[in-house]
C-alpha cells in the first residue's frame, strides 16, 4: 500500500483517481502526482532510510507505488563527488557533481525514471511498454523493459547519435527511427497512444515517470548531509528534471526531514534549443518553440512539455537561465574530464559550460555551495568529441622511437 492520494491538475486542481492519464479533461492541463505527507511524515525519517539499500528505492514512500519495486533495483544513489579541482578551475569555494554518468545500468538519469514508469506500468497490468526518445530514455526503457520482461517500442529521430542507436538495439526492442525531430516524433507517439494500450512511459504514464527524478533531489540532499545546497544547476530538455528536483527538496522539507531550504535553481540548456533559458531570460512566461540544432541531442527537445513549470521555479528561487554554444559545450565535457575525471556526454558539456557562465556573471556566489547535475555518460556521445580531442602519439615499437615523442612532448610543455 503506497502513500499516493491521487492525481491533480496542476492547472485547475481538478483530482483524478490513480490511471494511466496524464491531462485533465477539462483544462487540458498536466496532471501531477499527490502524496499523503502527514501518513510519510510518520514513517520516512533520515535514520529509516540511512538503513536501506543504497539504490533509488530508498524514498520509496515518496514514490508512485503501490506495492514493491520491481524495476531498477540497480539504479540510484549515484556518487556525489566534491570536485575541488573543478572548483578551483571557476574559482568558486564548494562545487560538487552529481554524477548520473555512473551507477545506472543504461549510464544516464533516465534509469531513475524508467524504474518508476516500469514498476507502474507491471501494477496497472501494462504488457508493452513504449517511449519517445532523444536517446538515452530508449537506452533504459529498452534495458529495464528487457529485465522485467515486457515488449517495447522504442521511437527515436532518425538523425540520431549511430552508437545511442547501437546501445538501444542490443537489447533487441522494436527500434522506430522516425524521420522528423523529437517534437515531431513525440507528436505521433501521441497518436499511437491514444490507439494501442501500450504504457508510453513519457505520455501516459508520465506523471508517474516524472517523480522518479526527485530521487535524484533526494539523494543530493541527503549526500549532503542532509542539507540543502545555495544552488543547483539543472539541465533541461523537457523541464521536468528541473522542476522535480525542486519538488524533491520541498517534499524533504514538507515532512520535516530538512530543516532549511533556501536553493536558487539554474537552468542549462544548448543555445540551439534554449527555449526555458530564452524565456526566463526575457522574463517572459511564454515559452516560445523552437526547431533544435545543438550537438546536445539528448536535450534537444524545441517545445518542452514542462518548461512552463521549469521557468517557474527558476523565477520562485531566483535562480536563472543560460545558454551555451555547441563550442561551450565541448569545452565543458573537457574540463570536467580534466578536472575531475568524469567523462559526460553532451549534456553534461552543456551543464558545466552554463556553470562556467553563472560563476563569471556573478549569479552563483563565489561562497556558495552549489551542486552541477551531470546526467549521461561520454560513452554515447563520443561522435561530439571527433576533432577536437588531444592527439594520440603513434610510434614504432622500441624505445628510441618513445624517448622521440617524449622529447616533443616535453619541449611543447
Ligand atoms: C532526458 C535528459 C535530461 C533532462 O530531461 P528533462 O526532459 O528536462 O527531464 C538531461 N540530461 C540527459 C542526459 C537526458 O537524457
Amino acid at each position: 500500500m503506497g502513500y499516493v492520494s491521487g492525481l491533480k491538475c496542476r492547472e485547475c486542481g481538478r483530482e483524478y483517481p490513480v490511471d494511466p492519464i496524464y491531462v485533465c479533461e477539462f483544462c487540458f492541463g498536466p496532471l501531477e502526482v499527490v502524496y499523503d505527507y502527514k501518513r510519510i511524515k510518520r514513517v520516512l525519517t533520515r535514520k529509516n532510510i540511512e538503513k536501506r539499500e543504497k539504490n533509488l528505492w530508498r524514498y520509496k514512500e515518496l514514490l508512485p507505488i503501490n506495492g514493491e519495486p520491481q524495476v531498477g533495483l540497480q539504479s540510484g544513489f549515484t556518487p556525489l563527488v566534491k570536485a575541488d579541482n573543478l572548483a578551483r578551475e571557476l574559482g568558486v569555494r564548494e562545487l560538487y557533481i552529481k554524477d548520473d554518468t555512473v551507477v545506472h545500468p543504461t549510464l544516464s538519469f533516465k534509469d531513475r525514471v524508467v524504474a518508476v514508469a516500469l514498476t507502474k506500468a507491471k501494477e496497472f497490468g501494462f504488457d508493452t511498454v513504449a517511449c519517445a526518445s532523444t536517446g538515452n530514455l530508449a537506452h533504459s526503457v529498452s534495458a529495464h523493459g528487457a529485465k522485467a520482461g515486457f515488449k517495447r517500442f522504442v521511437f527515436i529521430p532518425a538523425t540520431l547519435e549511430q552508437s545511442k542507436i547501437v546501445a538501444s538495439l542490443v537489447y533487441e526492442p522494436n527500434l522506430v527511427a522516425v524521420d522528423g525531430n523529437y517534437d515531431e516524433v513525440n507528436r505521433l507517439c501521441s497518436e499511437i497512444a491514444n490507439k494501442y494500450k501500450w504504457a508510453f512511459v513519457n505520455i501516459n504514464i508520465r506523471p508517474f515517470y516524472a517523480e522518479g527524478s526527485k530521487t535524484q533531489g533526494f539523494e543530493i540532499i541527503e549526500q549532503l548531509g542532509w542539507e540543502a545546497p545555495d544552488n543547483v544547476v539543472v539541465p533541461c530538455a523537457s523541464g521536468s528534471l528541473l522542476t522535480k528536483v525542486w519538488k524533491a527538496f520541498k517534499e524533504f522539507k514538507e515532512i520535516g526531514i530538512l530543516k532549511e531550504l533556501g536553493t536558487k535553481v539554474f537552468a542549462a540548456q544548448a543555445t540551439g534549443c534554449s527555449p526555458i533559458a530564452a524565456a526566463i531570460k526575457q522574463g517572459t512566461d511564454v515559452i516560445r518553440p523552437v526547431k533544435p540544432n545543438t550537438v546536445a541531442k539528448s536535450l534537444a527537445i524545441g517545445n518542452p512539455a514542462d518548461g512552463f513549470y521549469a521557468s517557474q521555479v527558476v523565477k520562485a528561487t531566483n535562480g536563472y537561465g543560460e545558454d551555451v554554444s555547441d563550442e561551450e559545450i565541448i569545452d565543458g565535457i573537457k574540463l570536467l574530464a580534466r578536472t575531475e575525471g568524469i567523462f559526460s556526454e553532451t549534456a553534461g558539456g552543456v551543464t558545466i559550460a552554463t556553470t562556467k557562465k553563472l560563476i563569471e556573471q556573478g549569479r552563483i556566489g563565489r561562497n556558495e555551495t552549489t551542486v552541477v547535475c551531470i546526467t549521461g555518460n561520454g560513452l554515447k556521445t563520443q561522435e561530439a568529441l571527433t576533432g577536437h580531442t588531444a592527439e594520440v602519439h603513434y610510434i614504432k615499437p622500441n624505445l628510441g622511437a618513445f624517448e622521440e615523442t617524449l622529447n616533443k612532448i616535453q619541449s611543447a610543455r
